[in-house]
């Protein structure tokens, strides 16, 4: 047991997680590789939800409130670290859940769909039969044909770049939870929240519930203040 005393307790909680994640086999190896650059970033920006990645935050609940057809993407690590809130949000939203895999296989994607249901999702996409992304080759561009493919607005988590890169080609309004100001996720979606997942969904389902509205927003902007924060911990 990890006492909550402990200074690193919230990121050693995380960690735990995803290590039981992959023991039981719905994440890959490499989603530990994906939690400890996201770490690194975190650590870079105090561990907390800075000022930009609030007004994102606020942002993208303003927006994907008045969309029409909005898909949440789940994989892995979020299925690991917080189904509960995945499923809160999506409820505040009236949005979709899907699943959507970078290394899929059928028991890995059977166990995620249990998880959020055991969370409360009542319905959950990417199950099913399956239709291609154009130009995102093999598994991880299957979608379904309900859920993401016909979205107005997709919010990825933990996201790959190309995978980004495809959904906006698609002409999908993508939200980006992604610590890494830098990947090509954050620097291709139309709102990125350079946050941790952990801590950016709770804020967002807050914010859906009192309802929110933000005008003007400019993602270039805010991306180059989520970097100033980096450089205030640099002493730069
Ligand atoms: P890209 O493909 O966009 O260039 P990448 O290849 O560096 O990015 P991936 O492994 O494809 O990274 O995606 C994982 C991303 O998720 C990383 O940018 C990482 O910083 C981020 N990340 C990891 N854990 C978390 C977390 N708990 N909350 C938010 N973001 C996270
Ligand atoms: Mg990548």
């Amino acid at each position: 047991m990890i006492p909550k005393s402990h200074p690193r307790y919230a990121s050693l909680m995380q960690r735990h997680k995803i290590e039981e994640g992959v023991k039981q086999g719905y994440v890959t190896p490499t989603g530990m590789i994906a939690q400890g650059r996201g770490e690194a970033f975190d650590y870079l920006i105090g561990e907390r939800t800075t000022k930009p990645a609030d007004l994102a935050e606020k942002a993208a609940v303003a927006k994907l409130s008045v969309m029409r057809d909005v898909v949440i993407s789940v994989n892995g690590n979020i299925a690991a670290l917080c189904p509960e809130d995945v499923v809160e949000l999506a409820k505040a939203l009236d949005a979709k859940i899907e699943i959507n895999l970078f290394y899929w296989t059928k028991e890995r994607e059977a166990r995620i769909a249990k998880i959020l249901k055991k969370a409360g999702a009542e319905k959950v996409y990417g199950t099913g039969e399956k239709v291609q992304v154009p130009n995102l080759d093999s598994a991880r561009g299957k979608v379904d044909l309900e859920g993401i493919y016909k979205a107005d607005a997709v919010l990825v988590m933990l996201e790959d770049g190309d995978r980004t890169e495809a959904l906006k080609a698609m002409g999908k309004f993508v939200v980006a939870i992604d610590l890494n100001p830098f990947s090509r996720t954050a620097q291709t979606a139309d709102i990125t929240i350079v946050d941790n997942v952990v801590r950016a969904l709770p804020k967002m389902i807050e914010f859906a519930e009192e309802g929110c509205s933000v005008t003007g927003f400019d993602n270039n902007k805010n991306l180059k203040e989520s970097i100033g924060e980096i450089k205030k911990t640099l002493g730069l």
